[in-house]
């Protein structure tokens, strides 16, 4: 079933998603050539514990960490290790919280040093697919009317859409009805109420759609081992539109020069 928030529960899942940019933005700045991804997931559990939450994923469903980090040819769920990040590479962060009952999650897809033009225009399409999305994220509007948005902006830019990852609630658990798969067609699924809170977070590969699981029981990776790009935000369906709860701003902010 679909939950629908209160007021008062939405600014829970706000805090939860303003905290989790925050950490974003605090391990943005840490990204460079030379740092371990495990030292990013360190950095991301004392911020996340510093400021009275626990992290969202650590444990969850028995994954290790506090970060998915997938660098490159990862496309989600990479556990953090003693991989040194090197200039070229692009790295997928996301980042859960729990605080007060409810869940944050949000992820950011950033390039260390000079990466090739055709990778950053995998992540500028990503992100501009993300807020076709969100431009959806309307009462009254349906499911796939956000996944067609996602799916015509990285298909019309030569990019395929990773279909066994999709969207989905946001709450108590981080995991709530509906799904909000990055394809689809308009006016197809759920219709959206005032008072959803859903995850918008297209997986888009920079060759083709297909993936594999990774024996880690964990990392899905692209396989072409070609480039994928995540973002997400955390967003309230609203009457006249999306209420996004994340914040990238902060997270651009701290990685700008
Ligand atoms: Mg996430
Ligand atoms: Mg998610």
């Amino acid at each position: 079933m679909i939950y629908l928030k209160t007021k008062e529960e939405v600014e829970l899942l706000r805090e939860n998603n303003l905290l989790v940019s925050a950490t974003l933005a605090e391990v943005g700045k840490h990204i460079r050539a030379g740092v371990t991804t495990l030292e990013l997931d360190r950095i991301a559990e004392e911020f996340i514990r510093s400021h009275g939450a626990v992290p969202g994923f650590l444990g969850y469903g028995g994954f290790p960490n506090t970060l998915c980090i997938s660098v490159n040819e990862q496309v989600v769920h990479g556990i953090p290790s003693d991989y040194v990040l090197k200039d070229g590479d692009i790295v997928s962060v996301d980042c859960g919280t729990v605080m007060k009952g409810f869940y944050g999650d949000s992820a950011y897809t950033f390039a260390v040093g000079a990466i090739d033009p055709a990778v950053q225009k995998l992540l500028d399409v990503t992100k501009e697919a993300l807020y076709k999305g969100v431009a959806q994220a309307k009462a009254g509007n349906r499911i796939g009317d956000i996944s067609a948005a996602v799916q015509e902006h990285a298909e019309s830019n030569g990019f395929s859409v990773v279909r066994e990852l999709v969207g989905h609630g946001l709450g108590r658990k981080m995991h709530e009805e509906p799904e909000v798969p990055n394809y689809g067609a308009r006016g197809r699924g759920p219709l959206l109420r005032e008072g959803m809170v859903i995850c918008i977070e297209p997986m888009i590969n920079l060759g083709a759609k297909q993936v594999v699981f990774e024996r880690d029981g964990w990392t899905v990776r692209t396989r072409d081992r070609k480039p994928s790009a995540h973002f997400e935000f955390a967003v309230a369906i609203g009457k006249e539109g999306a209420d996004v709860l994340t914040d990238f701003k902060v997270i651009e902010e701290a990685i700008k020069n």
